[in-house]
């Protein structure tokens, strides 16, 4: 599986996906560059969600606010004070870490000696081997699990106390230790604050330090009012933004599931107080459905309910997906009370309040928060669509990549040869282009032998390859080839235009 990434990591640069930032210097840490068929895919990727929320429901919509804020904001918010992620170096290799995240990783381990075992079983036992029950009676399964358990019980409670000393000790008693040195010669446990924040104004008097924003939240929340008077909101109502958020991450890992400069598509829902918990379920599963209609298996999304709240929440989930390295987080759901409002209230002296007509009073009302990373869905789709596929036949050895994306996501629809550059092949290649080009992202694509250019459109997730050839100029007719089954199939070019409309509308 870490053979995987590592290999979709290089497919991803090697076909215009993501490029390390400022490459010819090396890169930047935890920040990428989205090349050419990249920012299609993002592109869609935000289209996708935006449909969904904003145009689908008519009492959610969006704004599109600044990046900078006013710093009193992230004082309000809490971010000033507590958006500290606990920061532990290593002595020996001066690498640092977030204490928590060694501690997970430490978790996960436990969960890999299970599926080994599991594993191991089912190959002694063969057809004979029954699952559930080995996972619920074997000794050292049930042990790998109530040390788990333990671990994970110690930690929620080190890190909902704030005590970063409990934090340090975990790790001491459960011997974890450097990747890179192999020692547990470890500092102390500290905060580190993960906002940036740089200087707004000219002049050394005039200055003031001011943050970039590391959520779109807040912007949405500030906002309330304009929004609900201008669009004569009545609730319940959401607010939903896509935007660019910064946070100075500590451990930068899994290329671009944890970045230092992301993107966010968030939706604050806002509801009368009282139903906020009928509102975070029916969110919960809306979200889910969401995810489980791009078709990459219901097997692999699950909700990891929290234990843990934040004071001003009263019920969060994730929504989880099988990466190659394990079940993360790709969304996260919460009922986030009147928590912000109400500080905002505080904060700025200005009521944000709202007047229900129907309960004649005013109150500031609950939120339900859906939020998720446009990068992270992009992982998410990337490496589930990645595919190796062994097509040798008759003792002639052949393989291929492809990315079988949703059509809807693909960033080129469709790929239009001419079986030659001659023969008046090429201008009426071009003549479907013009004819298509206007709807859809088409790549027009002369260079190679045929068989080399599906391949890499393959490589690219293209979902149709078109081909011109002589008979094309007869009857007007192509041969279409589908990338997942490769099958060809002669089409009249007239049909083109609602076969793509079909397959590839959102
Ligand atoms: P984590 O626990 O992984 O640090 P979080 O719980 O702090 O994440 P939220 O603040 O809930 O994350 O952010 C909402 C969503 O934004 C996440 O589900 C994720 O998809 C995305 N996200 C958060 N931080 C990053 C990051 N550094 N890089 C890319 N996406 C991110």
């Amino acid at each position: 599986q870490e053979d995987i990434f590592k290999k979709l990591v290089a497919h991803c640069k090697e076909y215009g996906y993501v490029f390390p930032s400022s490459d010819i210097y090396d890169g930047l840490g935890a920040v990428y560059d989205y090349g050419q068929n990249g920012v299609e895919l993002k592109n869609n990727i935000k289209k996708y969600w935006w449909e969904s929320m904003v145009r689908l429901h008519e009492n959610i919509v969006g704004i599109d606010s600044a990046i900078f804020m006013h710093p009193t904001i992230w004082k309000a918010s809490g971010h000033v004070d507590a958006f500290n992620d606990p920061l532990i170096d290593n002595k020996d290799s001066k690498k640092r870490y977030r204490a928590d995240v060694l501690i997970e990783d430490h978790i996960a381990k436990y969960d890999e000696k299970i599926e080994k075992d599991v594993e191991k079983a089912r190959k002694r036992f063969g057809d004979k081997f029954d699952e559930t029950l080995f996972r619920q009676t074997n000794p050292q399964i049930l042990a790998h699990l109530e040390k788990r358990e333990a671990l994970r019980e110690s930690m929620a409670k080190a890190l909902n106390a704030n005590d970063l000393t409990a934090l340090r000790q975990i790790i001491i008693d459960n011997n974890i230790v450097c990747p890179i040195s192999g020692t547990a010669n470890w500092t102390e446990v500290r905060q580190f604050n993960l906002m940036f924040s740089t200087e707004m104004g000219s002049t050394a008097e005039g200055t003031s330090k001011i943050y970039l924003r590391p959520e779109t939240a807040q912007g949405i929340f500030v906002n309330f009012l304009n929004v609900q008077k201008t669009g004569r909101m009545k609730i319940p109502f959401g607010i939903a933004q896509i935007g660019k958020a910064f946070r100075n991450e500590i451990v930068a890992r899994q290329f671009i599931f944890r970045m230092r400069e992301f993107e966010q598509m968030e939706m604050q829902f806002f509801v009368r107080p009282g139903t906020e918990l009928e509102w975070f379920k029916k969110w919960r599963e809306t979200r889910m459905k969401w995810h489980q209609l791009l078709g990459f298996g219901a097997q692999n999304y699950r909700f990891h309910d929290h234990e843990k709240l934040a004071h001003y929440a009263n019920a969060a989930t994730d929504i989880e997906y099988k990466f190659p390295f394990g079940f993360k987080e790709v969304e996260g759901i919460h009922s986030r009370t009147d928590f912000d409002l109400s500080q905002h209230q505080k904060y700025s002296g200005k009521k944000l309040q709202y007047f229900d007509t129907e309960l004649n009073e005013s109150y500031v009302p609950y939120v339900i928060e859906t939020s998720i990373g446009v990068d992270r869905m992009f992982l998410q789709i990337i490496s589930a669509a990645y595919c190796e596929e062994d097509l040798s036949k008759d003792g002639k050895q052949d393989s291929r990549v492809v990315l079988k994306l949703p059509a809807a996501l693909a960033p080129v629809k469709m790929a239009v040869m001419p079986l030659v550059k001659k023969d008046g092949l090429p201008e009426k290649a071009q003549e479907i282009m013009d004819l298509l080009k206007y709807d859809f992202n088409c790549q027009y694509d002369e260079k190679d032998s045929i068989g080399k250019r599906y391949r890499r459109q393959d490589a690219i997730g293209t979902p149709f390859c078109i081909t011109v050839d002589h008979q094309t100029l007869q009857d007007n007719a192509v041969t279409i080839r589908h990338r997942d089954t490769m099958e060809q199939e002669r089409i009249p070019i007239a049909q083109l235009y609602d076969i793509l409309k079909e397959k590839t509308d959102l």
